[in-house]
């Protein structure tokens, strides 16, 4: 099949990268990018971070730097998909228009999930989008200043952070027993959660929120334990769902994301997928895996670009090995790899007292994992060993020889 036309739906990391590649790859049919937000795209680390404490503007977060005709883009913005018609390769978008498409690379990230019934309070946010950022800024510079922050995970964690930067007082509710416990073993999980007390967060652990009250505004939070927090502001960070809703009439395979194969290519000729979105099989750890981070959006924009371009052909299996990093105060954290703890875990570099350390997880004889804090030109060799699948003594006389 013959490419003419390419469509991207979802204007912002992944989509981006997905039109850069085509074009530099030589497409230079017509191309289309449908972004819901009214924003060309930008970066969403900064948001919870360098944003949200007031230190940058807008313009500072700008994903791309280069001309924008360079691109010959036909670009959508503040249009959302509404529905796909895979006989007829057709979209509809929500001004009621239609585009017809060769090729279509799905890059429409995640949503995040509110607690229930807590939509449309004043002083309750979540945080995804610019316009979240500001508006969550804009509140926190009004509020006499407390802060209860549901759900430690990456962005409970980091808003956390950034609010106790700002001179808030801080309270952080989670269910479970520490900060990022699906994400860190639980030794790290727990020294992350000294390092919020160490910056005078007021850390609930191992209790959930039973509802959000107040009249004009939300006033408090009655918890799963029979306390009650008063609260200014509320952000809600328990987590995001793949945006999918869209696609659920046209029959293609969904399971929280769109499902791919190794390739990152649907079973739909021409229809692709990449970012926070995409489910497909790892070629090296042989699950089934979607992830919701930056680097994994980048490599997989610019490889299910090239899988579209390679047509029929089989595209290149996508192994690229999950990297995130997470800045709260002063400290970077990264992890490469996928989770599951159980095996080995050995620390090289620094110590865990010091605050600066690698350390290495291991699984059936391999390196399988490496988190870094406040380590960060450590982890390019030790992303790189887990993608060859190299044996934990390997990576440990790596640490060794490395110093
Ligand atoms: P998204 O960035 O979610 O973009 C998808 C786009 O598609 C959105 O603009 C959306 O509006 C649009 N869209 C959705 N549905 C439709 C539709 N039907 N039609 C048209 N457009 C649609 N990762 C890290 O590794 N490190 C970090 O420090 C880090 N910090 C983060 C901080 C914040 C506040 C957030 C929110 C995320 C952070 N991440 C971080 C995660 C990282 O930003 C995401 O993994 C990445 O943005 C995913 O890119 P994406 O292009 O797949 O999806
Ligand atoms: P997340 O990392 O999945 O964490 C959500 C946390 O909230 C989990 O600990 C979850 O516990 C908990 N939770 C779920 N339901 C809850 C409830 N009802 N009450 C209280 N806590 C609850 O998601 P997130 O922090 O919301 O982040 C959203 C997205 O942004 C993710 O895609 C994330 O990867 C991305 N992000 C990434 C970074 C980074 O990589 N540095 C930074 C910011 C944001 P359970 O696991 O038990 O559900």
């Amino acid at each position: 099949m013959s490419l003419g036309s390419i469509a991207v739906v979802g204007a912002s990391l992944a989509g981006l990268r997905a039109v850069e590649m085509l074009r530099s790859d030589g497409f230079d049919g017509r191309l289309t990018l449908v972004g819901a937000e009214p924003h060309l795209p930008y970066d969403r680390p900064p948001l919870s971070k360098q944003v949200l404490r007031g230190d940058w503007q807008p313009d500072r977060i700008a994903l791309r730097r280069g001309d924008w005709d360079d691109l010959a883009l036909d670009l959508r913005l503040g249009r959302r998909a509404t529905a796909l018609d895979l006989g007829a390769r057709k979209l509809e978008l929500d001004d009621g228009s239609t585009l017809d498409w060769d090729g279509l690379l799905i890059a429409t990230g995640a949503s995040p999930r509110w607690l229930p019934g807590t939509r449309g309070l004043a002083g309750v946010h979540v945080l995804r989008t610019l316009d979240d950022a500001l508006a969550l800024r804009a509140d926190l510079e009004g509020t006499p200043g407390r802060v209860a922050v549901v759900g430690a995970g990456f962005i409970g964690a980091e808003v956390a952070a950034t609010c106790r930067e700002r001179g808030l007082e801080v309270s952080l509710v989670e269910p479970l027993s520490r900060p990022m416990e699906r994400g860190l073993d639980p030794e790290i999980g727990a020294l992350m959660a000294q390092v919020h007390r160490d910056h005078g967060v007021d850390l609930r652990l191992g209790t959930g929120v039973e509802s959000l009250e107040g009249t004009s505004r939300v006033e408090s939070l009655k918890l799963s334990d029979g306390t009650t927090l008063a609260a200014d502001v509320v952000v809600i960070g328990i987590g995001v769902a793949p945006e999918t809703g869209w696609l659920e009439t046209s029959g293609l395979a969904l399971g929280d994301g769109v499902i791919c194969d190794q390739t990152c290519a649907t079973a739909v000729p021409g229809v692709v997928a990449a970012g926070d979105v995409a489910r497909w099989t790892h070629p090296v750890f042989g699950q089934s895996l979607r992830v919701e981070h930056w680097t994994n959006a980048v490599e997989q924009g610019v490889a299910a670009a090239k899988r579209l371009l390679a047509g029929a052909s089989s595209g290149e299996p996508f192994a690229s090995v999950p990297l995130f990093w997470s800045d709260q105060y002063d400290c970077r954290l990264q992890y490469a790899g996928i989770g599951g703890f159980d095996g080995e875990r050995r620390v090289v570099h620094g110590s865990l007292e010091e605050r600066r350390f690698v350390c290495l997880y291991e699984k059936d004889g391999r390196l399988h994992g490496a988190l870094a804090l406040n380590q960060a030109r450590r982890m390019i060799a030790y992303r790189r060993m887990i993608g060859e699948r190299a044996s934990f003594t390997d990576a440990l006389a790596h640490a060794e020889s490395s110093g």
